[in-house]
């Protein structure tokens, strides 16, 4: 079947038997589970998944692959593909579909990697994981840890949520067309809380400029004075020339909620 690849979309597909197996593999997977899949492209990733789990639901935005999928996944009656861009899919939608227990496997369309993320971030009902391919240097900064030189605003933001570790890296020879950056998939297990837009959005402003002090940061995103800053790090026994990237994630909820009980609104 003739099939031009789209860039704008992000194709880039994956053949290799062996590494589709493992990504299912490493997804833990089970055979009663239902799976929500974006972008199932050809539908080899698809296929992998439909013979370890109950169901799996798949959003595609390119209408154009609508015979290659169907004649990829003939012998799948236990796959659905739904046409539709995943990021204009209402959350009511998603539940009717998926349910609200459901795991996410994917080859991400690395242009909405973000989107895609904070998407499931912020969703009430969450999946119990994702097992996603990103961009490598995307899934490093995922899975930083503090005093790492790729700990940033995402990595706190994950740990806000749950546990994230790469489980492989791929190299970029393993898709069609191959693609100019190497890649990894990370395995992300959702804790059970809640997204907090003010603590994100506090979060991002420590991070602001990376090479400034939190208290340069902080003093210029909100209307505290650079004193008032040092006495909150001080009560919290942190450093007042402390930068972002030498926090911990309490140490960022013990210093938002200081801030918070000051009556402050964010
Ligand atoms: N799963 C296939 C594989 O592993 O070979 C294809 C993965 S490819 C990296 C990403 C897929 O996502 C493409 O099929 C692309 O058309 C699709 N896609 C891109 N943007 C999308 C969106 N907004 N909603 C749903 N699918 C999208």
């Amino acid at each position: 079947m003739k099939f031009e690849f789209k860039k704008k979309y992000g194709q880039n597909f994956l053949t290799d038997k062996n590494l589709l197996a493992s990504i299912v593999a490493l997804s833990g997977v089970k055979s009663e589970d239902v799976v929500l899949e974006i972008g199932p492209g050809a539908g080899a990733l698809t296929k992998a998944i439909a013979s370890a789990a109950h169901k799996v639901v798949s959003f595609e935005i390119d209408r154009e692959l609508e015979p290659i999928l169907k004649e990829n996944l003939a012998e799948q009656s236990n796959s659905q593909i739904v046409f539709k861009d995943f990021m204009k899919v209402s959350d009511e939608e998603i539940e009717t579909l998926v349910g609200k227990d459901y795991l996410v496997i994917a080859n991400l369309p690395y242009y909405i990697t973000s989107p895609i993320l904070f998407r499931f971030f912020e969703l009430e009902h969450k999946p119990k994981s994702l097992t996603i391919m990103v961009q490598k240097e995307y899934g490093e900064r995922l899975v930083a840890d503090a005093g790492e030189s790729e700990y940033s605003s995402l990595s706190v933001l994950a740990k806000m949520l749950g546990t994230a570790k790469i489980v492989k890296n791929v190299p970029r020879h393993m898709f069609t067309p191959v693609p100019k950056v190497d890649s990894c998939i990370v395995h992300f297990e959702f804790n059970n809380k809640l997204y907090d837009k003010d603590m994100a959005l506090f979060i991002r402003n420590c991070f602001k400029m990376r090479r400034k002090t939190l208290v340069n940061n902080l003093s210029s995103s909100y209307d505290l004075s650079k004193n008032r800053i040092q006495e909150i790090l001080k009560n919290n026994q942190i450093n007042i020339t402390a930068r972002a990237e030498d926090l911990s994630l309490s140490q960022f909820t013990d210093i938002y909620n200081s801030i918070k009980k000051l009556n402050f609104a964010f």
